[in-house]
């Protein structure tokens, strides 16, 4: 069978590899320069800064096992077990980064990143991938894992009847500041702060992390804070960030600092089931099995299974 994944995050890589394994056709699509979608780690000189999904925690027996491989096959570590108190729950990360996963998740497989899908329409004899070069891709099956607006905008040419409880899952913003500093912040070990203040839902210290030579933070704005100021000047917003982020800083020195943003940051709303098909195009991704990178795996997997039964 031919098989085209949307999206080398962590649901399309997963649901790669499982069908991969029984021998079929897979081709993995993703418009980024590298894997990882919203797992993503950015070099800033010798600092490595996680910007997107920070850490990951297993609540399924089914995800613990699979968070056990990549910790035996050197791509993840724990990083802590709480951060303003330990709770006893690991808390996991990628071994240099996020991206650390998921290039290991990549290795073996035909993944093209710089590879933006156009749209995916009807064929005689399956499924057609328009890339926005023009080429097409002939398929018997495709599982789209990108965050739900681009998926809907992708098979907007078709005649699929989506249920609402997908089509309008809407998504928070995340704006984000990365910040290299000389010498000590206020962020306490094991350097993460979970909603430590009024505008900031998360604060990494990439260096107690275990990830960065160099100290480098990663500041994520709340949902409401992000709301508020995405349509606003990029520069003015990310002043005000900074402004924002100074009693974290304290007397460190700023060497660099970035803005990022995350129009699509985590689902409001997900769907009832791990993965929604039909007609051999099967929708997965975190807005299925649960906003964080437990559902993402969980529900490539299961995109996956539905793959391999047809
Ligand atoms: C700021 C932020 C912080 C987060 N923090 C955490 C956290 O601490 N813990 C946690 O568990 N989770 C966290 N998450 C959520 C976690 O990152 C996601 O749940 C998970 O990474 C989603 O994986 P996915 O494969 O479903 O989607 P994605 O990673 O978004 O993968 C979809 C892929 O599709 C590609 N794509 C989209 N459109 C196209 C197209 N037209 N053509 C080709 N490719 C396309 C994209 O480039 C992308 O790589 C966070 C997310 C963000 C943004």
């Amino acid at each position: 069978m031919r098989v085209v994944v949307v999206g080398a995050g962590l649901s399309g890589l997963m649901a790669a590899r499982r069908i991969a394994t029984q021998n079929h056709e897979v081709v993995v699509l993703d418009k980024g320069r590298s894997t990882g979608g919203r797992c993503a780690t950015r070099r800033i000189g010798n600092a490595v800064v996680d910007h997107g999904a920070q850490f990951f925690t297993a609540r399924s027996d089914e995800f613990a096992t699979i968070a056990g491989e990549w910790m035996r096959a050197g791509v993840a570590m724990e990083w802590c077990r709480g951060f303003s108190d330990n709770d006893g729950h690991p808390r996991m990360c990628g071994a240099h980064g996020m991206t650390s996963i998921t290039k290991y998740l990549a290795q073996g497989l035909d993944v093209r990143c710089s590879t933006m899908v156009f749209s995916i329409e009807r064929a005689s004899d399956g499924w057609g991938v328009r890339l926005d070069d023009g080429r097409e891709l002939l398929t018997d099956v495709v599982v789209v894992t990108c965050p739900i607006p681009q998926t809907m905008s992708l098979l907007a040419n078709t005649d699929l009847s989506i249920p609402d409880g997908i089509r309008t899952i809407d998504y928070d913003k995340t704006i984000a500041a990365l910040v290299v500093v000389n010498g000590d912040t206020n962020v306490p070990q094991p350097g993460g702060v979970q909603n430590g203040d009024d505008t900031f839902s998360f604060i990494a210290d990439n260096k107690q992390k275990g990830i960065s030579p160099e100290r480098a933070l990663t500041f994520h704005c709340n949902p409401a804070f992000s709301e508020m100021h995405w349509w606003n000047d990029e520069a003015t917003t990310h002043d005000l960030v900074m402004q924002l982020a100074a009693p974290w800083l304290g007397a460190a020195t700023v060497t660099e600092h970035q803005p990022k943003r995350w129009r699509m940051a985590t689902p409001k709303t997900t769907w009832r089931e791990r993965c929604w098909s039909t007609q051999g195009i099967i929708l997965a991704g975190d807005a299925f099995a649960g906003p964080r990178v437990e559902g993402a795996v969980l529900s490539g997997l299961a995109a996956a299974d539905v793959v391999l039964a047809s």
